[in-house]
């Protein structure tokens, strides 16, 4: 049977195959020990613990006709952007494919069965997983395999059945990986997280840039368009009075038209440990402005979750640095938890 998570309820398989692959499967299975919901039912996160203690977060958007699950290809992230809450914890292991896999698995039996939404569905939003974004904890292209084993499974008849046009992977610019993606020839939406549109600022934001520098990268994401005749994205976390200047959107915009690709600009979330601050509405406006004035085709993103626990990262951030205390635990069930810090 599709989408079901316990072997045991694969009812059109032999009974012992069904209790082999359960007592393989058990050792693998996570468990949800969180569950928050925000922006009046449209968010929810939930924390997954896998049996060796590792937790990661998985986030389910709701919109009218689309359930986009946002899944982690690693605990932790070696990657170490200053700003972000996974990468100042570090790196602690890459997760299977099996592992990447299994959240989209667990959220969609979880939706599908009213545990996630129920009867507070918002309305229009579908009782199905219908988009998949690789923008939760670690970088997907860093856990190329496991990435590329999960990207095809989703989109196998046989497997999840998703459009390639549904599944976006993020990446901050790790050019071997963007190479080996657009071998796949599939039209996935590719998300580059740039943040600094200059070498010298990019070194420091996205220490990944000193391996890959900007020039690498607009040429491998050009390739990587001219290939899969795909439209990429180009994502920004706007920190305030670090990039938010007209100088960087100047240069945004000129390689935002270079590559013809989309700019999504996301105010920075409070985060625990992080000392910049989010930009202030004026100059977040003016930054939009700017882009507008120079062409480039961008749009200012809400940064759903904020009364949750912001984005990317900080559910798990404030799990442990909170020591559980800020987030209710619901161990072993997808139990309602009421917003933690509702607006
Ligand atoms: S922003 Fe992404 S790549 Fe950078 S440290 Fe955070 S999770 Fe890793």
């Amino acid at each position: 049977m599709r989408g079901v998570d316990d072997p045991h309820q694969m009812t059109d398989l032999p009974t012992s195959l069904r209790e082999r692959l359960a007592a393989r499967f058990a050792a693998s299975r996570p468990e949800l020990v969180a569950h928050t919901v925000a922006d009046e039912g449209h968010t929810h996160k939930v924390l997954l613990r896998y049996p060796d203690g590792e937790a990661i977060e998985v986030v389910l958007m709701l919109y009218p006709r689309r359930a986009t699950v946002c899944i982690s290809t690693q605990a932790g992230c070696a990657m170490g952007c200053p700003f972000c809450a996974t990468g100042q914890a570090g790196f602690r292991r890459q997760l299977t494919a099996g592992e990447v896999v299994r959240q989209v698995v667990v959220v969609d039996a979880a939706l599908r069965s009213g545990e996630l939404g129920g009867t507070d569905l918002p309305a229009g939003a579908p009782d199905h997983v219908t988009n998949v974004v690789f923008m939760g904890m670690g970088e997907p292209l860093a856990n190329l395999e496991a990435t590329l084993a999960t990207v095809r499974w989703l989109h196998d008849p046989d497997g999840f059945n998703l459009s390639a046009r549904g599944i976006t992977v993020s990446t901050v610019g790790l050019v071997p990986g963007i190479r080996r993606l657009a071998e796949l020839g599939l039209p996935l939406t590719l998300a580059v997280s740039l943040h600094a549109a200059d070498d010298r600022l990019r070194d420091h934001l996205v220490p990944i840039n000193r391996s890959h520098p900007l020039a690498e990268l607009e040429e491998a994401v050009r390739d990587y368009r001219e290939t899969t005749n795909r439209r990429v994205t180009i994502e920004w976390c706007l920190i305030g009075e670090v990039n938010d200047s007209h100088e960087q959107a100047d240069r945004l915009a000129t390689i935002a038209r270079r590559l013809r690709a989309h700019v999504n600009v996301i105010p920075m979330n409070p985060t625990p440990g992080v000392q910049w601050k989010e930009p202030s509405r004026g100059r977040t406006r003016a930054f939009m402005d700017r882009l507008e004035e120079r062409g480039a085709a961008a749009t200012l993103r809400d940064t759903r979750g904020r009364d949750a626990d912001a984005a990317c990262g900080q559910l798990l951030a404030s799990y442990t640095l909170g020591g559980g205390s800020r987030l209710p635990v619901a161990v072993g069930a997808a139990e309602r938890v009421e917003t933690v810090a509702s607006p």
